[in-house]
């Protein structure tokens, strides 16, 4: 080869040297910019997680409780469902309450009230469905029956109970896992954790400090206790 070969490989390599060095550095900066946005979205989603616990102490000191319907004390609507502003924004106060006890509304349904009382938060006397069923019972009842007249006294079989609650006919509607507003992981995330810790390479106590979890949470994760509609992987090997 002749030297102006040598010279002209040698200038080709170190070129390509150089590429490959600023696309290594380039690569160091985005992990670093990856783990900026991680932190910084562990932030929000705890002033967001906080901001809800503060949301649902001030919802519960505005409520009413009694032996049948609790009612919201606050700012009313003018047809008599309880408004709530907190974590940010305006919430039926009825709807908030179904929130934080069963999670997200499932897109499409509403909430409606089995003791047709508007201003009622009590969960309970709460239950979802769609418009044709929330007009149903509009019209089968006179509002703001109570009493004798209350429509668990007169018709006691419309009751959702057992195997007639809506949990039973309608499983699909229970919130679970993921989906539920303060899930920290994802089913996948779940049966990955299960997998390492059967397969007895991993110690209870340091999957939880790599999940950032306290060691009795991550139990009840892998014994099952938590996340129990997720399927226990039958094979942990692969
Ligand atoms: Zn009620």
């Amino acid at each position: 080869m002749s030297d102006s070969g040598v010279t002209t490989r040698i200038a080709a390599l170190e070129h390509r040297l150089a590429s490959l060095e600023s696309r290594l550095c380039r690569q160091d900066e985005l992990e670093a910019e990856i783990a900026l946005l991680k932190d910084r979205l562990t932030d929000y989603e705890e002033s967001d997680r906080s901001a809800m616990n503060r949301a649902i102490s001030v919802f519960w000191k505005r409520v009413r409780k009694a032996e049948g319907c609790w009612e919201w004390q606050g700012a009313k609507s003018p047809s008599g469902y309880g408004n709530l502003t907190a974590a940010g924004r305006t919430w039926r106060a009825h709807r908030f309450a179904w929130i934080i006890s069963n999670g997200p509304i499932p897109p499409g349904l509403y909430v409606l009230h089995s003791c047709d009382n508007p201003c009622c938060v009590r969960p309970d006397h709460l239950t979802i469905g769609d418009g044709k069923e929330n007009m149903a019972q509009a019209k089968a009842r006179s509002r703001l029956a109570s009493g004798e007249r209350h429509w668990t006294v007169v018709n006691p079989e419309n009751v959702g109970r057992g195997d007639s609650h809506y949990t039973r006919t309608r499983p699909q509607l229970i919130i679970r896992g993921s989906d539920h507003y303060a899930a920290q992981f994802t089913e996948a995330q779940v049966v990955e954790f299960r997998r390492r810790y059967a397969r007895g390479d991993i110690s209870q106590a340091e999957l939880a400090r790599q999940a950032g979890l306290k060691t009795r949470t991550m139990g009840k994760i892998l014994t099952g206790q938590t996340w129990r509609h997720v399927p226990f992987p039958e094979d942990p090997a692969p």
